[in-house]
C-alpha cells in the first residue's frame, strides 16, 4: 500500500467517525422536540448552533502562522464589545437556536475579568456549553475560577514540546513552561476534555508529530493536528511549510497502529484516532486537504461585533452599532445565516481566498 492510499484510507475512516460525531455530539445535549426555541438553518441546510466569540484582537504571543510580529492595528477600547453587549447578542441568538459558545481571540485571557463574562453567558437560558480556546500562558492562576464560572471545555494551543522551539514559534520567551503549568492547572480544575491544538509546519515541528501523539498514551488529552491556513501575514510560511494531516497520520502510523474513534464531546471539524489502549486520542483538522465545510455548524462574532458566517471571506454583518442604537438584531442575524457561504475558498500559497484577512487573531480562529 502506498503512503498516499494509507493516508486517504485513514482520513476516510476518520471522516466516517466525524460524520457520526456530527449526528450525535457526545455528551452535549442538543435541543429536542421539548426544547423551546428556534433553529438556525442556513441556505445549504446546515443547522447552526455554535458561536465562536472573539473577546479581544490582542495577544501575548505572536505565533508565526497567526500574527505578524508587528504592524497590526489594534481595535480601540470603544470599538470592542463590552461583556454586557456580548451577552446581549447571545441572549438574542439563544432563542433562535444557539446552544454553544466558545471564547477565543486573540488571546481571551489577556482580557480582564474573563470569568465575569463566562458567568453572564452561563446564565443565558438555552446555552448549554461554554468552551475556551487559549494559548494557556496565563491559564494557571485562572483555571479554577473559569471552571467555577461555567467553562466546561478547554482547547490549548501548543506547537512544540521543545522549549526554545516553542519560544521561536510563539516569538515570546518561556512559553512551554507556562503552557505546561496551565495544562496542569486545567487538569486539577477538572476540565474534561482537554484538547491540544498543534499547527503543522514542515521543517519546524514535523519531527515532533510522534512525540505529540505519544502524549495521548498516558494522558487523557486529545491532541489535534491542524493544517495551516493561508492569511496575508503567513503567506511565506503557508506556501513553503504546509504539511497535510495525512502526512502526520502516516508518521504516527509508523510508530503504532491507529484506529478511528469517535472524538470527545464538542462535535467539531476534527476526525479522531487512537493508539490501542491509549488514554487520549489523536485528531486531525484538515481545512486544506479535506474540506469539511459541508458539516459547518458555526458562526463567529469578532471582538468589534461583526457577525461572520465563515472564518474566511469578506461577508460580515456589523451588530455592534445597531445594538448600541437599540435596533432589533434578529433580522440581521437571519440575513447573515442566509448568506453563509457553502465553503471557504482558500488555496494554499495564496491569500486571495482569505478575504483580505491578515491574521486569524483578527476574527478568532
Ligand atoms: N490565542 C488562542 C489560541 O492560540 O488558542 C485563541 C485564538 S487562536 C487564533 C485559535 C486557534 O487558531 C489556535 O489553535 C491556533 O493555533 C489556530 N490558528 C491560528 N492561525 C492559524 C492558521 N493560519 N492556520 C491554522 N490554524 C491557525
Ligand atoms: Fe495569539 Fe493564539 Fe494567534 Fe498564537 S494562535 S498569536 S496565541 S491568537
Amino acid at each position: 500500500m502506498t503512503p498516499r492510499s494509507t493516508e486517504e484510507e485513514r482520513l476516510q475512516a476518520g471522516g466516517a467517525a466525524r460524520a457520526r460525531a456530527d449526528r450525535t455530539p457526545g455528551g452535549i445535549p442538543e435541543p429536542d422536540s421539548t426544547t423551546p426555541g428556534g433553529t438556525m438553518v442556513d441556505g445549504f441546510g446546515r443547522t447552526v448552533r455554535y458561536l465562536r466569540i472573539s473577546v479581544t484582537d490582542k495577544c501575548n504571543l505572536r505565533c508565526v502562522y497567526c500574527m505578524p510580529e508587528e504592524g497590526l492595528e489594534w481595535l480601540r477600547r470603544d470599538e470592542i464589545l463590552s461583556y454586557e453587549e456580548i451577552t446581549r447578542i447571545v441572549e438574542v441568538m439563544a432563542p433562535m437556536g444557539l446552544t454553544r459558545v466558545r471564547l477565543t481571540g486573540g488571546e481571551p485571557l489577556v482580557r480582564k475579568d474573563l470569568p465575569d463574562l463566562v458567568g453572564q453567558l452561563s446564565r443565558v437560558p438555552g446555552i448549554r456549553d461554554i468552551s475556551l480556546s487559549t494559548n494557556a500562558v496565563l491559564l494557571a492562576p485562572l483555571a479554577q475560577e473559569l471552571r467555577a464560572a461555567g467553562v466546561n471545555r478547554i482547547n490549548v494551543s501548543l506547537d512544540s514540546l521543545r522549549p526554545e522551539r516553542a519560544d521561536r514559534i510563539a516569538r515570546r520567551p518561556d512559553v512551554l513552561n507556562r503552557v505546561m503549568e496551565g495544562l496542569a492547572a486545567a487538569e486539577s480544575a477538572g476540565f474534561d476534555p482537554i484538547k491540544i491544538n498543534v499547527v503543522l509546519m514542515r521543517g519546524e515541528n514535523d519531527d515532533e508529530v510522534a512525540d505529540f501523539a505519544a502524549l495521548t498514551r498516558e494522558r487523557p488529552w486529545h491532541v489535534r493536528f491542524i493544517e495551516v491556513m493561508p492569511t496575508e501575514a503567513n503567506l511565506g510560511l503557508s506556501a513553503a511549510q504546509t504539511m497535510t494531516c495525512g502526512e502526520a497520520l502516516d508518521l504516527i502510523g509508523r510508530v503504532d497502529a491507529l484506529e478511528p474513534v469517535e472524538g470527545p464531546e464538542g462535535n467539531g471539524p476534527a476526525a479522531y484516532y487512537r493508539f490501542p489502549g491509549a488514554a487520549g486520542t489523536i485528531g486531525v483538522i484538515t481545512p486544506m486537504s479535506h474540506n469539511f465545510c459541508g458539516a459547518c455548524n458555526r458562526m463567529r462574532l469578532t471582538a468589534s461585533g461583526q457577525l461572520r458566517p465563515c472564518l474566511f471571506g469578506s461577508i460580515e454583518t456589523p451588530l455592534r452599532d445597531p445594538l448600541r442604537r437599540g435596533e432589533d438584531l434578529v433580522p440581521l442575524i437571519e440575513e447573515t445565516l442566509r448568506i453563509k457561504p457553502e465553503k471557504h475558498l482558500l488555496v494554499q500559497g495564496s491569500a486571495s481566498g482569505s478575504g483580505g484577512l491578515i491574521a486569524l487573531s483578527q476574527t478568532g480562529g
